[in-house]
C-alpha cells in the first residue's frame, strides 16, 4: 500500500510495499518511457516531531535513447530513499522535505515516487562508453562503420 491512513502510522509503523501502473496518472509529464510497473518497498513511521519518515526503495526499468546515437537504451533505475514528510509550513521551505497537507487523514506516497524516481534518471544515457554516435552530416550510425562522408573527405 502506498496510501497509508495516518491513524495506523499512530500506532507503529506501516509497511509500503506495492507497485505503480506506468499508465499512473502521478507519472503524467515525467517524460520517462517505463517498461513496466514501478515496484516499491519500505516502511513509513510518525517522528516524535509529528513529521512522517518513509526509508524505503523504488525499482524500476526504462527505455531511453542513447545521447548519441538514439539507439533505445534499458536502464534500470534503483532509488533509495530516505525522506521526511511534514505538514509543518517551515520545514517546507527545506527541499528535501516533501510538504503534506495540514491535518492530512491519509498520506500517498505516489508522488514522492515520482519525485524520487525523477532525480535517478540518468542525465546522459548512453548505450556503450565509446558509442560513436551518429554523423552530423549524413546521420549514419558511426558504430556500423565509418560513413560516406568520412570516405570522402579522405584524400584519394
Ligand atoms: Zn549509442
Ligand atoms: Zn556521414
Amino acid at each position: 500500500m502506498l496510501k497509508i491512513a495516518v491513524r495506523d502510522l499512530q500506532r507503529g509503523p506501516v509497511d509500503t510495499d506495492g507497485e505503480v501502473s506506468p499508465s499512473d496518472p502521478v507519472f503524467a509529464g515525467l517524460d520517462l518511457p517505463l517498461d513496466g510497473p514501478v515496484s516499491v518497498e519500505g516502511q513509513l513511521q510518525a517522528t516524535e516531531g509529528d513529521d512522517f519518515l518513509w526509508r524505503g526503495v523504488i525499482r524500476a526499468t526504462a527505455t531511453i535513447p542513447c545521447r548519441r546515437c538514439l539507439v533505445d537504451v534499458q536502464v534500470r533505475l534503483h532509488r533509495e530513499v530516505h525522506v521526511l514528510l511534514s505538514s509543518d509550513s517551515e520545514a517546507a521551505d527545506d527541499p528535501s522535505v516533501y510538504p503534506l497537507p495540514e491535518a492530512a487523514l491519509q498520506i500517498d506516497l505516489t508522488g514522492v515516487v515520482r519525485e524520487e524516481l525523477a532525480l535517478e534518471v540518468p542525465a546522459f544515457v548512453l548505450c556503450r562508453e565509446d558509442c560513436a554516435g551518429l554523423c552530423p552530416t549524413c546521420g549514419a550510425d558511426l558504430n556500423a562503420g565509418p560513413c560516406a562522408c568520412v570516405r570522402s573527405a579522405e584524400p584519394a
